[in-house]
């Protein structure tokens, strides 16, 4: 990434998180490095592994994994509350596969079962494992609002949103099954954006963050 400028937006280059306790991290990192990278822009990844880091953050990326391992986890390092006064200051927030089970204020029978602790951003309700066991993991072409092609999302043991708020903006479907969305600053997903070489929903992401540090007062 030698030679390309740094992002003058706010005068520093963008930092970013990935919550790092649990799940496919790695490849959230890569594939925010390679989105970057094809927009020649450059920004800072710092993992979140304890508190103390996202309040030095601009956004927050929470990947997939085991939910109720993330959950419990996430309060354990005192994550959980530092996330919510992030939201409340309009931090883009998005939250991918299990992440975004995290994102919900409600849940099915199952998240109700697990003890499954809940960050509460988003005003929707996610019914987990979703697409039922013998269809645990499929890639589809799917119409997302956002985009002016299909992308190929994949799938994996996903969650889906089965009932949302008036604020909250729907992006995707399957069925009457709610597959990515989005309330101001918190976007759900789903699906895996990290697992396939298609960027654009990253795009989408570092979009919503050059909006916030433009408008730094507004969310
Ligand atoms: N089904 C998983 C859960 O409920 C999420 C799967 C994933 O993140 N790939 O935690």
């Amino acid at each position: 990434m030698d030679g390309k400028p740094a992002s003058t937006f706010s005068g520093l280059m963008m930092r970013i998180g990935v919550v790092a306790i649990q799940g496919d991290v790695s490849e959230h990192v890569e594939s925010l490095e390679r989105a970057l990278d094809e927009q020649g822009e450059r920004a800072k990844i710092i993992t979140i592994k304890h508190s103390g880091t996202v309040p030095e953050c601009d956004a927050v990326i929470l990947p997939g994994g085991e939910s109720t391992t993330l959950g419990r986890l996430l309060v354990q390092e005192g994550i959980d509350d530092e996330l919510r006064q992030a939201s409340k200051r309009g931090i883009p927030i998005m939250g991918t596969c299990a992440g975004m089970i995290l994102l919900a204020k409600a849940g099915n029978s199952l998240v109700k079962r697990t003890h499954q602790h809940l960050l509460g951003l988003m005003d929707v309700t996610v019914n987990r494992n979703a697409f039922g066991r013998q269809y645990e993991s499929f890639e589809t072409e799917l119409d997302v609002d956002t985009l002016d092609s299909p992308y190929n999302a994949v799938f994996i043991r996903a969650p889906a949103i089965v009932e949302a708020g008036e604020d909250v903006r729907v992006l995707a479907m399957i069925d009457d099954k709610i597959v990515a969305a989005q309330q101001n600053n918190v976007l759900a997903i789903a699906f895996h954006p990290e697992l396939t070489r298609d960027s654009r929903m990253h795009y989408y992401f570092l979009d919503m963050i050059r909006e916030k540090r433009s408008s730094p007062h507004s969310d």
